[in-house]
């Protein structure tokens, strides 16, 4: 999608820190990390919310969830636990609109909301 920052990056016209890349997504860190580790993992395909994941693309949400701890491995935080959150429109504060999973850790993360 020509305006979606997210599509910039994965195609390299907006530079990025990447942390991980196969032929169907890719992670890389947060410009503004809450945490210090801060991913974003993005399905390449253009994909606007959590609202939008159906039958015929739900495939590359599982594999980006059978890629986490590889990823989480690659940033030193595997086996200490982290968080993965995905904010989905207004109400959650969802400021980008290319679904994208935020996997945090590096320290202890305090307070969960569930
Ligand atoms: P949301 O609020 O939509 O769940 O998360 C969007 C995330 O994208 C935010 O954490 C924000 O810091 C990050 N972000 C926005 N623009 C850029 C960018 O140009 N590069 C990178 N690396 N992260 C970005
Ligand atoms: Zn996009």
């Amino acid at each position: 999608m020509s305006d979606c920052i997210f599509c910039k990056i994965i195609n390299g016209d907006i530079p990025s820190s990447k942390v991980y890349e196969d032929d169907k997504i890719y992670a890389f860190n947060d410009i503004s990390p809450q945490a210090p580790v801060h991913i974003l993992i993005v399905p390449k395909e253009h994909i606007c919310c959590a609202n939008m994941i159906t039958p015929d693309n739900a495939d590359v949400v599982a594999h980006i969830f059978s890629k986490v701890g590889e990823i989480a491995a690659l940033a030193g935080i595997k086996d200490e636990g982290y968080r993965i959150i995905n904010n989905c429109g207004k109400n959650a504060g969802q400021t980008v609109f290319h679904l994208h999973f935020h996997l945090m850790g590096g320290k202890d993360l305090g307070e969960k909301l569930v």
